[in-house]
Parts: structure tokens; C-alpha cells; sequence
């Protein structure tokens, strides 16, 4: 763990809202749902598998003082995002809250570390359908529950600006998205919503299990200027000021969160 993990914000800049994070049982997400949570959100923790993971972030939440409940549905499958929205609202109801949602992140995402010989038709598909149609079609279906004035923040990356042959296929998937939060921002601006992408570079969670090997795990460190990898919670603080009120004259940006990694040779 980060030690910024631990750390205790004096000032709520959450208070008050609900947040809905997708994949945020576990890695970047549940560092983004732990922050928000400690920040006065009530949090979604949206899982798509992992009952248990989600169940233990909801706990951490409410341990440091938070709420939070965990919401069920596969994405990446046709009707996701109507499943998402449709066990969001009932989860909401059960908590006597009040419906609709304040700050929406599209955070969870698969990878696919293969160069363009070896992408099967299937494996693209899929890729796309988890990285940038089920995030499309949450907005979508979540347009009427959006508050005025409210936050999506989509979880991008840093390979959108550098070129990386070996994950070709995923880092499309995330320049959609980060085209999906240009126009997005144009759109719904005049509701006072805010859209942005914050993009990690090399992040120690389960996404990536070659950082177990040493060689790599060096090399992916040395990318960045500060020469470690990040921690999901060096994500999370820059995705809580993105969905704060004090970034609310920042909209349609892409938001590096990554170390440094594309400043130079
Ligand atoms: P992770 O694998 O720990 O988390 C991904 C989350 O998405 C998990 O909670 C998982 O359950 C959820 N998810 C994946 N497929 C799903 C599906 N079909 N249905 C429902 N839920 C699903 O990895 P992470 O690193 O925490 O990834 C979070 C986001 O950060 C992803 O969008 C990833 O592309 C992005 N990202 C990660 C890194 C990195 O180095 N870790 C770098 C750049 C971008």
C-alpha cells in the first residue's frame, strides 16, 4: 500500500454526492472508491465477478467512516449497461438514498497485451466492448440519472499519446474513450457537467502480472521520472480533484496521471 493511501483528508470535497465507480472492487478502482468514500460520497462499488472484493472495499469505505454498497453486472455483454444502471437504482433504494448520481467512473477495463499478428477477431471485440462500448452505453442509459452539475471522469491510459505496438488493440479501445470525453464535454457542458480522462501510466495492480518478473517490473519503474511504478492511489487523488468542485472549469481534458512516463528517451 501507498502510504497517501492512508492518508485522512480534513475537508469533504465529496460530501453529499453518489459516485459510482466501475470496477471498483479491487486496483485503481477501489483506490478511486476509497477516496471518494472517505471524502463524504456514498459509493457504488460496481464489480463484475468478485462479490467478496467488493464486499471488503465497502467495508475499508465504511471503516474509515464512509458509505458505500456494492453494485452487480457483467460488462462487455450486450445489455450491460441497462443491468449496471437497473442494479444501481435498486441498490439506492435499498440505502434510502436519493436517486441519481453525481460523479460517474468509467474505470473498469481489460487489457490485451498482444501485437496486431496476434489479435484474434474475438479478442478485439471484446477488448472493445469492456474498454469503450460498455462505458458509451453507461452514459448513455445514465444521462437522465446524471445530476446537473455533475463529473464523469473515464479511466484512460498514457499509451493513447506514445506509440506501443504490444497492446495495440487495448490502446484503441482508449483512444475512443478519450474521443467519448471530448465530445461528451461539448454536450453536456451546458448541463454544467464536466468530462475528463485521467490516464495512467505503469499502476501495480493485478491488471499487469508481469510486474511479479524483477526485469520488468525494473523497467516499467524507470519509465517514469520518478523511477517507481505508480500506486492505484496516485490515480485516485487526481481522479477526486478531477470530479471536485475545484476542477470545475476544467472539462474535455485528457489528464496524465502517470509518472512522467512519455517526457522523454
Ligand atoms: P484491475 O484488473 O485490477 O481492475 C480492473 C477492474 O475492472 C476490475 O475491478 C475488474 O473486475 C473490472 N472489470 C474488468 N472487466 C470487467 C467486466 N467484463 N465486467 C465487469 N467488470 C470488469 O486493473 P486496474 O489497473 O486497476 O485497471 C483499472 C483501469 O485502469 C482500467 O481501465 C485500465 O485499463 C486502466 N489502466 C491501468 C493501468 C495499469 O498499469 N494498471 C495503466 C493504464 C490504464
Amino acid at each position: 500500500t501507498h502510504p497517501k493511501e492512508k492518508t485522512l483528508t480534513t475537508t469533504l470535497r465529496h460530501e453529499g454526492r453518489t459516485a459510482l465507480v466501475t470496477g471498483g472492487s479491487r486496483g485503481i478502482g477501489r483506490a478511486i472508491s476509497r477516496r471518494l468514500g472517505r471524502e463524504g460520497a456514498l459509493v457504488a462499488v460496481h464489480y463484475g465477478h468478485d462479490r467478496a472484493a467488493a464486499e471488503r472495499t465497502v467495508k475499508e469505505i465504511e471503516a474509515d467512516g464512509g458509505r458505500a454498497f456494492p453494485v452487480h453486472a457483467e460488462l462487455g455483454v450486450p445489455g450491460d449497461a441497462d443491468t449496471l444502471w437497473e442494479a444501481f437504482d435498486r441498490a439506492l433504494a435499498e440505502q434510502d438514498a436519493r436517486p441519481g448520481v453525481d460523479v460517474l467512473v468509467n474505470n473498469a477495463g481489460i487489457t490485451l497485451p498482444r501485437r496486431i499478428a496476434d489479435v484474434t477477431e474475438a479478442d478485439y471485440d471484446r477488448v472493445f466492448a469492456v474498454n469503450t462500448k460498455a462505458p458509451f452505453f453507461i452514459v448513455q442509459r445514465g444521462l437522465d440519472r446524471l445530476r446537473d452539475g455533475g463529473r464523469i471522469v473515464n479511466v484512460s491510459s498514457v499509451a493513447t499519446r506514445v506509440a506501443f505496438p504490444p497492446i495495440v488493440a487495448y490502446t484503441m479501445t482508449k483512444a475512443a474513450l478519450d474521443y467519448l470525453t471530448l465530445s461528451l464535454a461539448q454536450e453536456l457542458g451546458p448541463r454544467g457537467i464536466t468530462v475528463n480522462s485521467v490516464a495512467p501510466g505503469y499502476t501495480e495492480t493485478e491488471i499487469n502480472p508481469t510486474l511479479n518478473i524483477p526485469e520488468i517490473r525494473r523497467r516499467y519503474s524507470d519509465a517514469s521520472v520518478f523511477g517507481r511504478l505508480g500506486a492505484p492511489a496516485d490515480i485516485a487523488d487526481v481522479v477526486s480533484f478531477v470530479a471536485s468542485d475545484d476542477a470545475r472549469w476544467v472539462t474535455g481534458q485528457w489528464i496524465d496521471a502517470s509518472g512522467g512516463v512519455h517526457l522523454g528517451v
